[in-house]
């Protein structure tokens, strides 16, 4: 065999049986093999366990699959290469031309886009309502069969609580589907509640240090069998290497989520008891709307704060600038600490009422709380409050 052959044919290391790795290797491969075509084709036909082709699944991502779907207390899971993809994917899966869904203002902008514009393209229809209009829900559901609630708790970015029990038991006597975009409250809350379809972004909590993308979809195993074949057939599958790292970001999840909802408690007090901010917006404040919704469902009151600044739009642009150890960026659920004013977060898409809904102004702004010192965030937050 000339060395070019060899090189492309290498030999094998194999462990033996009473061996392993203690940290489950990253399969970066794209192709699998069965010793023999029976086995191959057994294998497609759905007969035997195994792995043919990294789109369609992957032995990193089958591990991933498994903590997460258990973390999230459901039976299945699928991987995808963004939080978006999560979430548009698995509304194209469950939808079709005809169908109905509701959805509101107060969500992450591209799930509102995704429903208005690009579902509405292939004939799904919506309805837009505010997560605080109970009876609008409920009057919706009574009077148009509808496939699907997509729907946040705490929202993106104003906190709002949504009453879950309330909307799974509307949608079930109504025959609509449940989805539930869990990204903020992470995965080990809300799993006691009767939804369909829990969605995340990978790139926030669960790889937790800002240096990766992902997203999962997490549910009973005949849903997610049931999408399966669509989301291996539109193809925005996680790469194992990425796979990878969201697994060894899980290690510490539990550890960075605690630690980050203990800063913004603090955070969050500091705030509300400072004159320069008009509201501060956190569930685990007695004095929030949403706190005794947020104490019954969830264990913890998220690492997000949000607060309307006593000031204008260029007083919180100055806020924002004055902050040292608050990067300005997008995303969140990192290490460290974000700030996100409400000049980046515009609801542009939104109507005059919906605009009131979704509460997010110029004098907004959103901090995501890191892993910091909670003593330094505040001296940094005071400092900047000063110039705002
Ligand atoms: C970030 C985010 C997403 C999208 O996740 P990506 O990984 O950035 O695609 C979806 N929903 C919520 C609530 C988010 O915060």
């Amino acid at each position: 065999m000339k060395y070019i052959t060899r090189l492309n044919h290498p030999p094998a290391v194999k462990l033996p049986e009473d061996n392993r790795p203690l940290i489950a290797p990253i399969y970066q491969s794209v192709k699998f093999t069965f010793d023999d075509v029976e086995e191959s084709e057994r294998h497609s036909r759905g007969e035997r366990d195994g792995f043919i082709y990294s789109r369609v699944s992957n032995p990193t991502l089958r591990q991933l699959e498994l903590s997460l779907a258990e973390l999230q207390g459901r039976d299945s899971c699928l991987l995808t290469a963004s939080g978006v993809a999560a979430s548009n994917l698995t509304l194209m899966a469950l939808c079709k031309q005809g169908d109905h869904v509701v959805l509101f203002a107060e969500m992450y902008q591209p799930t509102r886009y995704c429903v208005r514009r690009l579902l509405a393209r292939f004939g799904v229809m919506h309805t837009m309502l505010s997560i605080d209009d109970h009876a609008g829900i409920e009057k919706i559901l009574a009077s148009k069969p509808t496939r699907a609630i997509v729907f946040e708790s705490p929202t993106n970015p104003v906190l709002k609580v949504a009453d879950i029990v309330r909307i799974t038991a509307a949608a079930r006597a109504h025959g609509a589907l449940t989805i539930l975009d869990n990204t903020f409250a992470g995965f080990h809350n809300h799993g006691q509640f009767d939804i369909d379809v829990y969605v995340h972004s990978l790139t926030k909590y669960a790889s937790g240090h800002g240096d990766v993308m992902g997203g999962a979809v997490i549910a009973r195993k005949e849903l997610i069998d049931a999408m399966r074949t669509d989301f291996i057939v539109m193809g925005a599958t996680l790469d194992p290497h990425a796979a990878f790292l969201i697994q060894r970001g899980l290690r510490t999840y539990g550890l960075r989520y605690e630690r980050q909802c203990g800063n913004a408690q603090r955070i969050a007090e500091f705030l509300a008891s400072r004159p320069e901010v008009k509201r501060v917006r956190y569930p685990g404040l007695a004095s929030d709307p949403g706190h005794a919704l947020a104490r019954q469902q969830m264990q913890d009151f998220g690492t997000m704060v949000t607060v309307e600044l006593a000031a204008d739009s260029d007083g919180a642009t100055r806020f924002a600038e004055a902050l040292q150890l608050f990067a300005i960026s997008a995303s969140l659920g990192s290490t460290e600490s974000l700030v996100q004013p409400g000049r980046l977060m515009r609801p542009r898409d939104l109507s005059a009422e919906e605009k009131g809904w979704a509460a997010v102004n110029d004098t907004t702004v959103r901090l995501s709380i890191g892993i910091e010192d909670a003593d330094d965030l505040i001296a940094d937050l005071e400092q900047a409050l000063a110039e705002r």
